[in-house]
């Protein structure tokens, strides 16, 4: 019998910079997070938050970029960096903004906007109206939830789309 109802297959997304934004099917999912320590998961898949400056990041300062430690899609770079004294990683712009997903959290009585990777939609961290200029926004991000990678050396690419190819027209420094 014929059904009236489409199969919800969405076209392959692909972001300003070039990187495939589809997001991992079940397999592929199920691959990322076995790579995962326990203290990365809490975070990066049951929205947990790191202790205040522990994070492996927070002094990072070479010239590289900052990738999902999940899906390993760039999220931000050395050069939006920022020191803001609170402890995480800050950053005042992601790499791309179609790489970084707001989702409103209303959790612990407080109103906040949750960022999450727009590929594998892991918790990153949160984004408040308080940065440094131009765009005045604080990205605070936890340490566990990015990998960094420095300038010149490969993407780890574990989905296999291509993401070192995307790399080059972003360019680096
Ligand atoms: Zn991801």
């Amino acid at each position: 019998m014929a059904t009236m109802s489409t199969p919800e297959v969405s076209p392959p997304k692909v972001s300003p910079s070039g990187f495939s934004l589809s997001p991992p099917d079940a397999e592929e999912r199920k691959h990322l997070e076995a790579d995962l320590t326990r203290a990365e998961a809490e975070v990066l898949l049951h929205h947990g938050t790191e202790a205040a400056f522990c994070g492996g990041l927070l002094d990072q300062k070479d010239t590289g970029v900052y990738c999902c430690r999940l899906c390993a899609l760039p999220l931000f770079q050395h050069r939006t960096k920022f020191e803001s004294g609170t402890g995480w990683p800050s950053f005042w712009a992601p790499i791309d903004e179609a790489h970084v997903r707001a989702v409103k959290d209303v959790s612990y009585g407080m109103v906040r906007i949750e960022t999450r990777c727009a590929r594998c939609d892991s918790h990153q961290g949160h984004v408040f109206p308080d940065g440094p200029p131009p765009t005045r926004l604080r990205y605070c991000i936890n340490s566990v939830s990015l990998e960094f990678v420095a300038d010149g050396a490969p993407l780890r690419d574990p989905l296999a789309r291509g993401d070192n190819r995307a790399m080059a027209p972003l360019g680096s420094g």
